[in-house]
């Protein structure tokens, strides 16, 4: 489709995904310069329907970026009143006092919100200041420059047949230029990973590492409720078979967060993340709350772990990384909305600056060095080994090392064991089936635990059914002549929205099956399929979860 013709159109500023990072940018360059012009596009079909994170938010990026959020009424409207932390066993729990935890891990000062009325509240801000917004675009190709510089993004284009070539309704889209392009796209943007690629931004860092994060909706009996509660745990029913853990958060209207979220650096393939999850909510602490209460709202997505050492890159001419797209996320915190507002601030002034001399086109070093030396750069270095002493040597480890490390980290700002590398991809890290034991997971009993499909029908999504699958297989054989020998397909079960089947007929060859319509945009497939032969790239915009507005 390269030879379409496409009308285009210019601005100071392209910003792709209106997340927290990329909308911090779009307001932070709108309060520099209002007549900047710029321009926001997303792939949901309003800001924040692709949003799930049902957040316990750190105020500090807010507060550096919009200073009066209160006055402005910003939808923070649940401080944390109390933070919990359980090990987990199979029979029970055992509460970790908050005496030993690191001052960072406490969420004194922080609130439960929904981000994605967060996002919709930020939209609003960019908007009054002038900045244009297009939700349900999604930018599908990267455009590059005479010199090779990124020079903007084709955005909306719609109606394609399923086998790629234009159907009767067929819309181009548009190519959108910019001096820069911000890619706030979040994890395994498909965009940034392709530039993250062609630069060679990650040759001096770590792989990155990465988390599914699982999230349901609960409405409760209001008796158990207690609005402002942050629970956190460890253990049960994940053993020694992978890292994760879960979170409970208690927000207004007797609504709880319940999310789990598993390390995708897990070897045994039999594993099935979304069943570990189902299984979660029958230990008896966690079944107690929800008992008499109702699922609302379903959704997952990945969650970048690597943390200060996976950081690759984040400039190349004429383009930035914000947020996300680079993993900023404090992984003993699971906090990483505050550094995705602290990076669109940064790359937007970096920016203005750059578009005030005169510049455009040329890498934004200066928005890089503030990331890496400056809030960002602070809060992601102190806790760099707690996530891969939990990889070497498990969570007893990470619970005593990792925190005597955050401690030091935090009294002498110095750790006892330098910087612990990454070393393995997630994808590598899937080991052969032969290795390992099935696992027998309980079936749902459809009052706490559910199927995934009937949860996917929670998350609202969908995507018009003639287009192309967005799910593209580099080869089409391997799931079934490698993976499905080998690893007994594990896309059957790492897909929290059960889009992966193999299909066996009577006669027939195993058949892979990819039913793309239930896709919920979390990444998990591009990063965890071992022969690394998934490609996750937009579908047309609008498609997708609709994550409702709580
Ligand atoms: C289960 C879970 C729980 C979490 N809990 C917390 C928490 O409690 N506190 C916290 O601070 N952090 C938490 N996080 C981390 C937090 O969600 C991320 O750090 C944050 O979302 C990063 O923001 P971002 O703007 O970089 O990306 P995102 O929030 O992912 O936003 C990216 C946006 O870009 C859009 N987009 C992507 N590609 C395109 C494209 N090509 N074209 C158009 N639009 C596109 C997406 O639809 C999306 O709206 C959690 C994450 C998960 C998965």
């Amino acid at each position: 489709m390269s030879d379409v013709q496409r009308e285009s159109m210019e601005y100071d500023v392209v910003i792709v995904g209106g997340g927290p990072a990329g909308l911090s940018a779009a307001i932070r360059l709108k309060q520099l310069d209002d007549s900047l012009e710029i321009v926001l596009l997303e792939k949901g079909s309003e800001i924040g329907a692709h949003i799930l994170s049902g957040a316990v938010l750190d105020p500090s990026g807010l507060d550096a970026l919009i200073p009066d959020w209160k006055a402005k009424g910003a939808p923070l409207d649940t401080p944390v009143t109390e933070d919990n932390f359980y090990l987990l066993g199979e029979a029970g729990q055992m509460r970790i006092p908050n005496f030993p935890m690191p001052p960072l891990m406490s969420n004194h000062g922080n609130y439960i919100v929904s981000m994605g009325n967060v996002c919709r509240w930020m939209a609003e801000q960019a908007e009054a200041l002038g900045v244009e917004i297009f939700p349900g675009m999604s930018c599908s190709e990267v455009i590059y420059g005479e010199n090779g510089e990124v020079r903007g993004v084709v955005a909306g284009e719609f109606g394609k047949n399923s086998d790629g070539t234009p159907g009767p309704g067929y819309e181009p889209g548009m190519e959108l230029l910019g001096k820069y392009v911000f890619l706030g796209e979040g994890v395994r943007g498909s965009l940034s990973k392709e530039v993250i690629a062609r630069y060679n931004l990650a040759k001096d860092s770590d792989p990155q590492k990465y988390g599914l994060g699982m999230k349901e909706i609960w409405e409760i009996d209001p008796a158990k409720h207690k609005e402002g509660s942050v629970t956190h745990t460890m253990g049960w029913p994940l053993g020694s078979n992978a890292g994760g853990g879960s979170f409970i958060y208690h927000l207004a209207n007797n609504q709880v967060y319940v999310g789990f979220v598993v390390h995708l650096n897990y070897e045994n393939p039999h594993l099935h993340p979304y069943m570990e999850f189902q299984r979660f909510k029958h230990h008896k602490m966690v079944a107690e709350l929800l008992e008499g209460g109702k699922r609302v709202a379903y959704g997952a997505r990945a969650i970048s772990e690597g943390g200060w050492q996976s950081m690759p890159r984040m400039v190349a001419p004429g383009v930035a990384l914000l947020g996300c797209s680079v993993g900023m996320v404090n992984v003993p915190r699971i906090k990483g909305n505050h550094n995705a507002m602290l990076s669109g601030k940064a790359a937007a002034e970096a920016a203005h600056e750059a578009i005030r001399a005169g510049r455009s086109g040329d890498a934004l070093n200066a928005y890089e060095a503030e990331v890496r030396q400056g809030a960002i750069g602070k809060d992601l270095f102190r806790v760099r080994n707690v996530k891969p002493i939990w990889s070497k040597y498990g969570l007893a480890a990470s619970l005593t090392l990792g925190g005597l490390d955050m401690w030091t980290n935090n009294l002498f700002g110095m750790s006892l064991f330098g910087t612990f590398a990454h070393d393995k991809t997630d994808a590598e890290a899937t080991g052969s089936v032969q290795r390992f034991e099935r696992i027998d997971y309980p079936k749902p009993d459809g009052k706490l635990s559910f199927d995934r499909l009937t949860n996917v029908a929670f998350s609202f999504t969908n995507h018009e059914e003639s287009q192309p699958a967005h799910l593209k297989l580099k080869d089409p054989h391997i799931p079934t002549s490698i993976n499905l020998p080998k690893y007994d397909e594990p896309a059957q079960r790492y897909c929290p929205a059960g889009v992966y089947e193999v299909v066996r007929e009577e006669g027939k060859g195993a058949r892979f099956v990819i039913n793309f319509q239930n896709c919920v945009h979390c990444k998990t497939c591009d990063i965890k399929d071992p022969s690394q032969n998934i490609n996750w790239t937009v579908p047309q915009g609008g498609d997708g979860p609709n994550y409702p507005n709580m």
